[in-house]
């Protein structure tokens, strides 16, 4: 089952198990709903048996671009079958339930969690693309899954688990996540002030849709990584080290009590950790390209820059807090992104407006934060509300 089916995750899933048809058949897709003639022509590809969209109004969009799409490919009418068309919001979790045995959750954004809860209810195996939901459900999430039931599609995560296989849990001493630093690397944060939504969308190293592009220039997709792998790996955030890699070709680390450090090394491409992540613990034979050791290759490393890009030791806080606090930062910065991106937000305000509504909640003017056990969805929800809301306040003026 592959959610957020027309995304960049989505679409590249979906090359990985074409070339593997063998291993993988699709048993149902869905999306949001604003690109309906990529997801019709997926159905036609695939043959899953059901589709569902977020967006319910465009349940006749959709069924009219897989006519058209059928048409196209010699079908008459009659000839073809349509799959079980689902539309609305709540059908997506429904889909995340259907009967298979690996959900790959590749939605954007905290709109995720209802799936990665739905998925693994169900008891399907979760190939988490979607971090936000493990970050904004945090126990939540962690309490619904077995052990093994969350495999890591993020490659930070995927390297560190395969990394992880070198020595035991008690030989770990630390998890170094690698950064590549964003297209803003190197600037002050004077330098910041007037960079545009299409500067931060051209990713130096990575092709990925436009918030987690956002994400990775203001460095919040690495503080929300940090917290991904504390939750993922229970490792305590003390022992989570970033470092900036500019050449996306290490993608994570684990050093072990003698002193030696593991890395994990391949080109960049997604579609490494995406068949990992679906095979595993096995390995995809070709998933994608490996490193070309006939050229010469530099790679070079830096600590981040915490003032430039105080993204991440802001998601340590919020992190170490637990409770809501992850949720509001998750949901603040969704917020700011668009508004950057609508051009209405300087990109350093970004994260300086997360903060303060971090801040804000902290100081319990928003909603409350339990942390640890007492964490329900509706206080998971209503802190996402709470933050989107006061974020949209803050950047409206
Ligand atoms: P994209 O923006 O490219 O794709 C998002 C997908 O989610 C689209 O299929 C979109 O459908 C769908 N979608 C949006 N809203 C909803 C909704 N409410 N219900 C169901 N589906 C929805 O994002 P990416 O593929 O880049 O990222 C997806 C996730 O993977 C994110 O959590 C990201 O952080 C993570 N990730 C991505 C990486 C990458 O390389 N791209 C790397 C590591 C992690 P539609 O087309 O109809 O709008
Ligand atoms: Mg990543």
């Amino acid at each position: 089952m592959i959610l957020g089916s027309t995304g960049s995750i989505g679409t590249q899933a979906i090359d990985v198990i074409r070339r593997n048809p063998d291993r993988f058949r699709v048993v149902g897709l869905a999306a949001g709903g604003s690109r309906v003639d990529v997801l019709a022509a997926q159905v036609l590809d695939l043959r899953p048996e059901v589709v569902a969209v977020a967006k319910g109004s465009v349940a006749e969009d959709l069924q009219l671009a897989l006519y058209a799409a059928a048409q196209k490919r010699g079908y008459s009418s009659g000839e073809y079958r349509l799959p079980r068309l689902l539309a609305g919001p709540g059908t997506i979790a429904e889909a995340a339930a259907w009967p298979c045995d690996i959900v790959l959750n590749g939605i954007e954004g905290a709109a995720g969690l209802a799936s990665t809860l739905a998925a693994l209810d169900a008891g399907r195996t979760l190939a988490l693309a979607n971090k936000e939901s493990l970050i904004i459900g945090g126990p939540l999430v962690k309490q619904r899954a077995k052990p093994g039931q969350i495999i890591a599609v993020d490659s930070e995560h995927s390297a560190l688990a395969q990394c992880m296989r070198a020595g035991t849990r008690g030989e770990l001493r630390r998890l170094v996540v690698t950064a590549s630093g964003g297209p803003f690397r190197g600037r002050s944060r004077a330098e910041l002030q007037d960079v545009t939504p299409e500067q931060a969308l051209a990713h130096p190293t990575w092709s990925m849709g436009p918030l987690i592009t956002v994400n990775s220039a203001t460095l919040v997709n690495k503080g929300l990584e940090v917290i991904e792998a504390h939750l993922l790996y229970d490792v305590p955030f003390e022992s989570i080290e970033v470092m900036v890699h500019p050449q996306s070709a290490i993608h994570s680390m684990v050093e072990f009590t003698d002193g030696s450090t593991i890395a994990q090394v391949s080109p960049p491409d997604m579609r490494l950790p995406i068949a990992m992540a679906l095979a595993w613990p096995d390995r995809v034979p070709d998933a994608a390209p490996g490193v070309d050791w006939t050229r010469a290759h530099t790679w070079e490393f830096f600590p981040l820059d915490n003032e430039a890009f105080p993204a991440v030791l802001l998601a340590r806080e919020v992190g170490a807090a637990g409770g809501t606090a992850p949720a509001v930062y998750n949901g603040a910065n969704e917020e700011c992104v668009a508004a950057f991106l609508r051009g209405t937000l300087a990109f350093p305000a970004i994260v300086d407006t997360v903060a303060r509504v971090v801040s804000e909640h902290t100081n319990d003017s928003g909603s409350p934060a339990p942390a640890g056990g007492g964490l329900t969805l509706a206080d998971v929800l209503a802190a996402d509300e709470w933050a989107r809301t006061r974020a949209r306040e803050l950047t409206s003026g």
